[in-house]
């Protein structure tokens, strides 16, 4: 048995005062036809990174309308992680090598986690490349329809990691990616569902604080709240660029010696780099007392900061998609994000925030905002909005609930098949 994560609960009819009667009663329409249907979510970790957040809230969500939801995560080494590091960098394009030895390790946690399913499911929701050999090695014990969903940049992946991973990954009924930009080569049109991540807007971090309170929390982070800062929240990581952002800060310091900057991560388990890139990270900032670099904050400490940052910036080079971005917006901050991935559905350059591709650029979209605070003003109502319409965690539901009810098809004869397993 895989272990299994504990839930919270959710309540759809909460969200009711945010997205309307029409949505609520709209998911409890396509729900309806599910109830009791068996989905399992699987992935690498149940807490760190945007896909842990995102399922610590749709699972309990999918259990509230009726489905009988699951969320397991799988059960390996330190060595298989370093290995799906390695993957997850190959994969947004780093040039690595992908050894036999790596491949070998891949498969065996891969083959181990899969005898050690248990149960039978309506649906399997395999999230990331980590777990993604699980169907191949179960051969459908557990349950014929499983569909591969994929966080992360693939945009322009490093090609002996992705045919690699496409040889497992065609395998599924479906491959849900968050961008069409994101599809590799090899994986057919009728095998593919976008989908976009969302953020809950009722989870500690997402929920409306008193700017006092804010202030007290971030002020007891040893940030000076009476000063300006920016702030990044995120992974310690290389695509997330934090080296890039400090050099940004640094340019505007001579400017605005009043600023400050503020970093912080969450160390996830599922990816060892982060502590050595922490460390780099600290070194970079090379004893500057007013970079503030934090890690592993709550759910309510993120909150607070990105309710009161003067600017949230999200300087990665590539992006799956980026939580922190909406989450920032939903706050009515703008961003100032990198020109990357997922964050070009959440940045409107110019009108939820600005799209940079520089250092430079970055410093000088930061100072412009930090002079500008009417601007600020602004853009944050219209990245409020934009996350309202398009990135909550409803929509989401909605689409998983459309999911289902095309794979499952309830009302009449099963359709989703697994595709024809190849030799891996
Ligand atoms: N996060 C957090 N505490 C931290 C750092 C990050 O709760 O100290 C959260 C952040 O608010 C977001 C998630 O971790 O919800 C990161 O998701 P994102 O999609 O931005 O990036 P990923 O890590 O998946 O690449």
């Amino acid at each position: 048995m895989l272990e299994r994560v504990k839930l919270e609960e959710r309540r759809l009819d909460d969200y009711q005062d945010i997205v309307g009667e029409e949505v609520v009663s709209h998911i409890r329409e396509l729900a309806a036809p599910l109830r009791d249907a068996r989905i399992l979510h699987i992935n690498a970790t149940s807490f760190g990174g945007g896909v842990a957040e995102v399922l610590s809230s749709l699972v309990p969500l999918m259990r509230d309308v009726g489905l009988d939801a699951e969320w397991q995560v799988i059960e390996a080494g330190d060595e298989f992680y370093d290995v799906t590091k390695a993957c997850h960098n190959g994969l947004q394009g780093m040039p690595l090598a992908f050894t036999d030895e790596m491949k070998d390790i891949w498969r065996m946690y891969n083959r181990m986690n899969a005898e050690r399913m248990e149960g039978h499911y309506d649906l399997i929701v395999i999230h990331d490349p980590q777990p993604a050999g699980l169907l191949h090695y179960n051969e459908g014990v557990v349950g014929d329809n499983w569909v591969w969903r994929c966080h992360i940049d693939t945009s322009r992946p490093n090609l002996e990691y992705w045919e690699f991973f496409e040889r497992f990954v065609v395998q599924y009924a479906l491959n849900i990616f968050t961008m069409p930009q994101f599809v590799g080569p090899g994986i057919p049109q009728s095998h593919v569902l976008i989908i976009p991540p969302s953020i809950d807007p009722l989870s500690a971090k997402n929920t409306p604080m008193d700017p006092d309170i804010a202030r007290r929390i971030v002020a007891d982070m040893g940030v000076d709240v009476s000063r300006p800062f920016v702030t990044q929240i995120s992974r310690f990581d290389p695509w997330k660029d934090q080296f890039g952002l400090i050099d940004a800060y640094r340019m505007i310091k001579p400017r605005r010696r009043d600023l400050q900057l503020v970093l912080v991560g969450s160390m996830a388990t599922d990816d060892p780099e982060g502590w050595q890139y922490l460390d780099k990270t600290i070194e970079h900032a090379g004893g500057d007392p007013d970079i503030h670099i934090l890690k592993n904050r709550s759910g309510e400490e993120v909150g607070a900061l990105q309710a009161i940052s003067d600017i949230i910036v999200q300087k990665s080079i590539r992006e799956g998609f980026g939580l922190t971005v909406s989450e920032a917006l939903w706050k009515g901050r703008p961003v100032v994000g990198g020109d990357a991935g997922g964050i070009h559905l959440q940045v409107i350059d110019g009108e939820t925030g600005y799209l940079v591709d520089s250092i430079q650029e970055c410093a000088e979209r930061i100072f412009y905002l930090l002079q500008h605070p009417e601007q600020v003003e602004r853009m944050g109502e219209a990245g409020r909005e934009h996350v309202r319409q398009n990135f909550l965690t409803t929509r989401h539901l909605a689409d998983y609930l459309r999911l289902a009810v095309r794979m499952l098809n309830p009302a009449g004869e099963p359709t989703g098949q697994p595709a024809a397993r190849r030799g891996v």
